[in-house]
């Protein structure tokens, strides 16, 4: 994909909304993030500050402060004298974010059964619904989308925003470990475990829903390749025209 293609996929979440281009810092971060872990700006991509400031019609100077955002929560890798990548995690990143989720998923989830009330039940089971639709539409970047959400849901039944960050955060991330590193033949059956765990929640069985959690993140993670690093995509936009 050339840099100009993911351009358009990215200003066409905008359009698509019947929104004009988003000019403050915070709505292109939320364009570019969501761009990002939806998949549609690919892991190893470079992100060309110049194109940015045209298509957004702001300065570089702005580009440069949501590139910096990015950069923090590793959504993108800033090299020095090549410019922004979007982030390619290694097998040792891939890994340790798996971690990262299992240790303060499992926690959450514990701590979720112990306060959720019906309006929280009701949530996740309508999201449930949605999953569900997802799959038999067989749309696999929203699949992956409404995975993320669902374990944001959770987490949300806690009312803890400092820990719901840092999971959206891992959320992310983990959408570029996958994007990278999903076997051929691996899917998720995400959705009957998704299931599980609401069950769980809904019992109050705060230990049941914290081991489900648990295998089933240590599960989504044995799907994946995580043996070698695939070589990163050469999009470099200048490569790709010889300028
Ligand atoms: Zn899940």
């Amino acid at each position: 994909m050339t840099a100009m293609i993911a351009a358009d996929a990215l200003i066409g979440a905008n359009r698509a909304a019947k929104d004009p281009a988003p000019t403050s810092e915070e709505a292109i971060y939320q364009v570019m993030h969501a761009a990002i872990a939806e998949r549609r700006l690919p892991a190893g991509m470079r992100l060309v500050e110049d194109q940015l400031a045209r298509l957004f019609c702001v300065s570089r100077a702005r580009i440069r402060a949501v590139l910096q955002s990015l950069a923090r929560e590793r959504m993108v890798t800033l090299q020095k004298n090549r410019g922004a990548f979007v982030s390619y995690p290694s097998v040792a990143e891939a890994r340790e974010v798996f971690q990262a989720r299992r240790v303060i998923e499992s926690a959450l989830v514990r701590e979720a059964a112990r306060m959720v009330q019906p309006a929280g039940l009701d949530r996740l089971r309508a999201h449930l619904e949605r999953e569900k639709a997802a799959v038999l539409q067989q749309d696999r970047r929203i699949e992956i989308k409404l995975s993320g959400e669902f374990h944001l849901l959770v987490a949300e039944l806690v009312g803890n925003a400092t820990l719901s960050g840092y999971l959206a955060e891992l959320i992310a991330r983990s959408s570029l470990v996958i994007a990278i590193y999903e076997g051929a033949g691996a899917h998720d059956c995400w959705q009957t475990e998704h299931h599980r765990i609401v069950d769980a929640l809904a019992a109050g069985d705060g230990e049941t829903a914290a081991n489900l959690m648990e295998s089933h993140l240590a599960e989504a993670e044995s799907r994946l390749a995580l043996t070698s690093e695939p070589a990163a995509p050469k999009l470099d936009f200048e490569a790709i025209f010889g300028v």
